[in-house]
């Protein structure tokens, strides 16, 4: 078992979309959003249908991420933020993310190299205008694809994120590009209404613009050279993300505890050493200058997560990022002081708390786009788009260049500090009996609820039907260990590593403890499976006595209708 994840190649993508759209479903989502034909909002220079999207984070990763957001709503995706160090070099404390209530994470940037993520976003940007066309979502292209780097002034020069910029604003002469197209060119009988001229149509301009995160304690001159350089050299429209520090200690810490998360541990020396109001405020005045000048869009994004302690182990690393319901009404907050100072004149995009009973909200303050990272990672998952797209696509439509409104962001704040749904929730346990394991195989769910599929970010859960009804597999290969699904699972298991699991080959199955199968090399419908003590052999359809039966259901379903589960192909 490995906590790197290993992306779907592009013709395995394919295979598992067409297939698996046949069933109505994609990725395990089945609440589809379609746009309705004339409902269409100006962000960042590119006409887009709604004006949300997962936030940069576990949710635009990998293709498959992106692509599920997609058919559920999103049409603004901030890609996962890349940086310098990158790959095997960068290491990530498992688990990484703990989004039981208010949300923190220890992770930040892509787990990927560089140039693996370019490729993901590659895939995801031409298979989007696939979908969009083959499920009627929408029209192709009508979306924004906005990048992410970090996380200073030399990384961001470095020639590897340089070229990673350069080719996301054009991909045209990239291999990956070029290889999408031919893979895609031959595959075309396989769609029925994507069509060669739609495969013509696809833009290489993949990006316009960009989100620049800096480094909590970035100096406020190294970030005004990054974001001049990005408007000027690059010739990116960028929104700069700011930290909820702007708000200073005294507030952050009252609002906090106002609403119940008084336990939430910070210094106040993090707030001396992030930017200050003033300087920030001075700043931002002049990059606004700037961007008229180059003729390009700046605007702050509200805001990044908030840096915190693990006082109790909460997650590995002793510190942590706060998001989520706590972080709303710090990030609007913060929000409330720079539309003022602005006079609602610098364009403000979002991320902090943002769910479904507050998005028209936020929307109606003139905070656009606005993004979603916690909230997706909590049952339901993906779907929670498409309840706030729709519920979005039933207010009037327009841009950041309108502006926002301070009076209604301040109203918002107040009312979500008197309110109570922002409070901390009281926890709970379920304290169920749960009945004796009615087979020998105990990596299989008592009750199939599904809400480890909902939640993962990176759909390494997947429900399979069988002939005695749906059953969860776990897939070792999509999963980086975040431990999502842990925080949910209504058996109090931690499904990526107790429940049956789909290896991508022998070694990854060797290298696992988890009970599960793995397809034989070279040899047709034929497994190899690890199911509590005993390490078997199995070819499916057969009555094999030593193979627990619910085990044979699902090889069996896996080997008819499910083989593009495997997708890194061996047989
Ligand atoms: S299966 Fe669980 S641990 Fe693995 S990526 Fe998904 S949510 Fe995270
Ligand atoms: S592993 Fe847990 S969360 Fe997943 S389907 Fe089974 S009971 Fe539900």
């Amino acid at each position: 078992m490995s906590d790197r994840m290993q992306p779907i190649p592009f013709s395995a993508l394919i295979n598992w979309i067409t297939r698996e759209v046949k069933s109505g479903t994609l990725f395990g989502c089945r609440n589809f959003y379609t746009a309705e034909p004339e409902k269409k909002i100006s962000i960042l220079g590119r006409e887009i249908e709604t004006p949300i999207g997962p936030a940069a984070g576990p949710h635009t990763q990998l293709a498959q991420n992106l692509l599920t957001a997609y058919v559920c709503g999103g049409r603004y995706f901030e890609l996962k933020t890349v940086q310098q160090l990158d790959g095997e070099d960068l290491t990530v404390s498992k688990p990484c993310i703990l989004a039981e209530d208010e949300g923190y994470n220890c992770e930040w940037s892509t787990e990927l190299t560089v140039e693996q993520a370019f490729e993901e976003y590659v895939k995801a940007w031409y298979l989007m205008q696939v979908l969009a066309r083959e499920l009627k979502l929408g029209a192709p292209g009508a979306v924004v694809f906005n990048m992410s780097v970090g996380y200073n002034m030399e990384g961001i020069q470095s020639p590897k994120i340089d070229r990673f910029i350069e080719q996301l604003k054009d991909a045209s002469a990239c291999p990956v590009f070029l290889q999408c197209r031919e893979v895609l060119e031959q595959h075309l009988q396989d769609f029925s209404l994507f069509t060669r001229e739609d495969l013509d149509a696809v833009s290489p301009h993949i990006c316009s613009s960009m989100t620049l995160s800096t480094m909590h304690g970035c100096p406020a001159d190294e970030i005004e050279r990054i974001v001049t350089y990005l408007l000027t050299e690059k010739g990116l429209n960028t929104y700069l993300k700011c930290n909820p520090t702007l708000l200073g200690y005294e507030r952050v810490r009252s609002m906090l505890d106002a609403l119940g998360y008084d336990y939430v541990a910070f210094d106040e020396s993090q707030f001396q050493a992030d930017l200050q109001l003033e300087e920030a405020i001075a700043m931002l005045q002049r990059l606004q200058d700037t961007a008229r000048e180059a003729g390009v869009l700046f605007g702050v994004k509200m805001t990044n997560t908030f840096p915190v302690k693990a006082q109790n182990r909460e997650l590995p690393d002793p510190m942590m990022y706060m998001s989520g319901k706590a972080l709303l009404p710090l990030s609007l907050g913060a929000a409330e002081i720079i539309s003022r100072s602005f006079d609602g004149k610098l364009p403000i995009s979002y991320s902090g708390g943002a769910d479904a009973l507050n998005i028209e909200a936020i929307f109606e303050t003139g905070i656009r786009p606005i993004t979603i990272c916690t909230d997706l990672l909590k049952p339901g998952g993906y779907h929670r788009l498409n309840t706030m797209a729709k519920k979005l696509s039933g207010h009037t439509y327009w841009g950041e260049e309108k502006g926002t409104d301070t009076k209604k962001i301040e109203a918002l704040v107040k009312e979500i500090l008197s309110g109570t749904r922002t409070r901390k929730m009281t926890p709970f346990s379920i304290q169920r009996q749960l009945p004796e394991i009615p087979c020998e195989c105990k990596e299989q769910c008592h009750t199939v609820c599904g809400c480890c599929v909902t939640v993962c970010p990176n759909r390494a859960n997947v429900l399979i039907h069988t002939v005695s009804g749906n059953k969860m597999l776990h897939l070792d290969g999509l999963c980086n260990e975040c431990g999502n699904c842990a925080s949910f699972c209504i058996e109090k298991s931690a499904p990526y590593l107790e429940k049956f699991t789909l290896f991508q080959s022998e070694a990854d199955m060797e290298a696992s403890q988890n009970g599960g199968f793995t397809r034989k090399e070279g040899e047709k419908s034929c497994y190899l499976l690890r199911c509590g003590a005993g390490r078997m052999e199995y070819r499916a359809g057969e009555n094999s006595s030593g193979v627990p039966e619910a085990v044979r259901e699902i090889i069996d379903a896996v080997d008819e209708e499910y083989e593009y589960l495997f997708y890194l192909k061996k047989n």
